[in-house]
């Protein structure tokens, strides 16, 4: 049974095709081979990025396509639903929104075509630091000026794909937070060219985890990096990454609708398949209604995405939006995930049906890249106006 997408027009019904096709060529096996070994997809990111769908938006001044938010969540969802995992590189479509809008256009020029004709790898992005976890005001990395350059020092943790990257994306304090009024004030956002950086201070440890999925320690001591790749005005990278994180939220939630319907699918084909007691399993309703409910989430999360990305191209304000299409996407992923296994039984355990491997990859969206928590927390103040938690 193949779940129909909605409609949302010629263009992006061929984006779709034509991802679909490439995905293809990637087997199961392929994908197990790589998760056993927690190896990096390098040729399917190869692929995705010479067919251009990683540089999507990036405007076409600067070599990309310049397509809408919604042609890079389409390209996402049929990744995952294909039973891929975008993670090895989504980043890369969003990364570079904080350059693009706040960059100068030296800055734009030197970096961006690279990047959008895959010469340049921009993947990983250095936000979280191991004390201060979700409360990004609290880092401690610090990068301070010394002439036409800054020298940064500490650490970040959970920095995926920093072996497969170029550059990454660094948010370092200037100023300490206790000299600055307003906590999120006296941050600041850098590109950092690893291949320089880990001849001079910068090294990578890798970090193994419950899927695969590349992600690392980076150790910075005293890592030289030229002033003139600051990005926008000293102190205020904090207001610059923000900015950038609605795009993240909707596409992860495009991600996760893709895994919901890769789930559904698999869950109800065996239904219909795997015959017990005489009759398919899928005969009963105690199997038909966790799939069907399972659904009926992932529709509603799917609109949620849409509506987002509507308002996100239209210019108006989406955080509400964005956060609540992360949010139900990943719950109905989840809910999925969990009826796919179920709907298994034992099978659901093994490795070559693929569901436990997707079931774990799955289950990140809901801490990662925002925790269900801090959305939460996010709509009751912002939206709801209740008093703020923390
Ligand atoms: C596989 C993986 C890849 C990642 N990739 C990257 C990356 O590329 N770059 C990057 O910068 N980061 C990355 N992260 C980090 C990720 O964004 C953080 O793990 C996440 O933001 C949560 O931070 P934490 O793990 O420190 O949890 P903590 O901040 O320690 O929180 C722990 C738990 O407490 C909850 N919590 C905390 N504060 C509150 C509160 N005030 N109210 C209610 N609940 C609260 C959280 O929701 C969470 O469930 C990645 C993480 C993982 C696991």
């Amino acid at each position: 049974m193949d779940i129909q997408d909605l409609d949302s027009g010629d263009e992006i019904a061929q984006i779709r095709e034509n991802v679909r096709k490439l995905c293809e060529a990637f087997t199961p096996e392929y994908w197990r081979k790589l998760d056993d070994e927690r190896a990096y997809p390098s040729e399917f990111v190869k692929k995705l990025t010479d067919a251009g769908y990683l540089s999507v938006l990036i405007p076409q001044e600067y070599g990309g396509s310049g397509l809408p938010l919604s042609a890079a969540a389409a390209i996402l969802e049929e990744v995952q639903k294909s039973g891929a995992n975008g993670a090895a590189c989504h980043a890369q479509m969003y990364i570079m929104g904080a350059l693009l809008r706040h960059g100068n256009e030296a800055q734009k020029h030197k970096y961006l075509p690279s990047i959008a004709s895959g010469e340049l790898r921009l993947q990983a992005f250095g936000v979280t630091e191991p004390t201060s976890g979700t409360d990004t005001s609290s880092i401690r990395t610090f990068a301070r000026r010394e002439g036409d350059h800054y020298l940064v020092s500490g650490q970040k943790v959970w920095t995926s794909r920093a072996e497969h990257s170029d550059l990454m994306l660094l948010l370092a304090r200037t100023t300490p937070k206790e000299a600055v009024q307003k906590k999120t004030d006296g941050i600041s956002v850098f590109i950092v060219d690893m291949r320089e950086a880990l001849k001079a201070g910068m090294s990578i440890r890798p970090i193994r985890t419950m899927m695969n999925h590349s992600t690392t320690e980076v150790f910075f001591n005293e890592v030289r990096v030229p002033a003139e790749n600051l990005i926008g005005e000293e102190g205020r990278g904090f207001r610059y990454i923000l900015s950038g994180m609605n795009a993240e939220r909707i596409l992860i939630a495009a991600e996760c609708v893709g895994d919901a319907k890769w789930f559904l699918k698999k869950a109800s084909d065996y239904a219909s398949e795997r015959v017990v007691f005489g009759r398919p399993i899928g005969r009963n309703q105690g199997i038909q209604f966790p799939i069907a409910r399972a659904y009926a989430q992932m529709r509603a999360a799917e609109l949620m995405v849409r509506e987002a990305a509507k308002r996100f191209e239209a210019g108006l304000d989406c955080g509400e939006q964005a956060n609540m299409a992360k949010m139900l996407a990943a719950e109905a992923s989840w809910a999925a995930a969990e009826a796919c296994v179920q709907t298994h039984g034992g099978f659901g355990f093994a490795q070559e049906y693929d569901v436990e491997r997707k079931f774990r990859e799955t289950r990140l969206y809901q801490v990662a890249p925002i925790s269900t928590n801090l959305i939460l927390s996010y709509l009751s103040e912002h939206v709801l106006g209740m008093p703020r938690s923390y």
